[in-house]
């Protein structure tokens, strides 16, 4: 079974945002133009979601996503608020949990939502360097972040920080000093983006004057590898990188610009096992034709590469006519062995 809950996104695109972020066009992101939907739409929505929902998934929460969930007018609010709420009285879904801005998690707004059925917030915490934040006009500090966090978690609520890699003005120094920063206020979980070129946007502009260059694909892989493995280190699960998949949140076809991949999160993985085979090989090289590599069921594909593209890599660049995959359930899924399962390397902690 798993162990994420089954999510029903509901798309309020930039409803209650103060203003527009550099990098952000929910409607390119979500398709949706339309802010909210009335009470009526929203039970027909999730109703009709529901109907995909696997049996096999622990829970399911009804999800706000692509706005500035608590900047809604506070009647919206809770109209929103009490529809959702009805499912989880009727037994249907076991939560609600929304996505927001830092700074409008206030006493006050969190005062309204106190009534209802909320599971767990979402941060847009982006980056935590002011200068970041300040060129992607996000307009607030991370001290917003810092105190929402804790306003949240001192009510019960599980915290997740949305980070954003590749954003004007960022660093390697720079994303992972946000991470050392974000571990600090141990958020529940973490997902991640690379930032993309959307039309519409202020970064678009900029990008066509060449003033904002975008990731390769290879470095958004790669930084957020660094900052997965940051979070990995500390226990704090990373429940998403890349867009999502399946919930309506990709760029449509040809649009915009950036390290957009549709299995973004899966080549971070496939790169976390090719760097560690490659490390381990780096120091201890097994003898003989053939090289076999032990792993988790669930890590094959991880440990193969897009592709077969780990496999082959590895396979060349270290002479051997053959690389053997073998399946060891014993294992933890972040573990690879490397000829064997006597030299178990992690893909978290190294060799790199
Ligand atoms: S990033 Fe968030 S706050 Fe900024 S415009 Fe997009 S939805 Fe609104």
């Amino acid at each position: 079974m798993s162990r994420r809950p089954f999510i029903v996104p509901v798309f309020i695109p930039h409803a209650g945002c103060p203003h527009r972020c550099v990098f952000c066009n929910q409607s390119a992101v979500t398709g949706s133009a339309q802010p909210t939907p009335t009470p009526a739409e929203l039970r027909g929505r999730v109703a009709a979601f529901l109907k995909f929902r696997s049996r096999r998934r622990e829970g399911s929460q009804i999800a706000f996503f692509g706005g500035n969930f608590l900047g809604v007018a506070p009647e919206t609010l809770e109209e929103l608020l009490a529809e959702a709420a009805g499912f989880v009285a009727a037994g249907t879904v076991d939560g609600i949990r929304f996505s927001t801005r830092p700074d409008t998690v206030t006493p006050a707004r969190l005062r309204l939502i106190e009534p209802f059925p909320v599971r767990a917030v979402e941060l847009g915490v982006q980056s935590m360097d002011p200068e970041v934040l300040a060129r992607s006009q996000r307009g607030h500090t991370p001290e917003h972040t810092a105190d929402a966090t804790r306003l949240l978690k001192g009510r019960g609520y599980a915290v997740g920080h949305q980070l954003m890699v590749g954003l004007p003005a960022d660093t390697e120094e720079s994303l992972l000093a946000t991470g050392r920063r974000v571990i600090a206020l141990k958020p529940d979980f973490i997902r991640i983006y690379p930032t993309l070129v959307l039309p519409g946007t202020p970064l678009e502009e900029w990008y066509r004057r060449g003033l904002y260059s975008p990731l390769t694909l290879a470095a958004a892989v790669g930084l957020t590898l660094k900052l997965y493995r940051l979070f990995q280190a500390h226990a704090i699960p990373v429940i998403r990188m890349g867009l999502q998949a399946g919930e309506g949140l990709q760029p449509r076809q040809g649009d915009g610009a950036g390290p957009y991949h549709p299995a973004f999160g899966h080549l971070v993985l496939c790169a976390a096992f090719r760097d560690a085979v490659r490390g381990a090989l780096g120091s201890f090289r097994p003898p003989g034709p053939i090289l076999r590599l032990h792993v988790h069921p669930r890590s094959i594909s991880r440990l193969r590469g897009l592709n077969n593209t780990t496999i082959e890599e590895i396979q060349e660049r270290f002479g051997y006519t053959q690389v053997a995959v073998c399946a060891e359930p014993a294992f933890a899924p972040d573990l690879v062995g490397v000829g064997g399962t006597e030299r178990v390397v992690s893909t978290i902690t190294g060799p790199f």
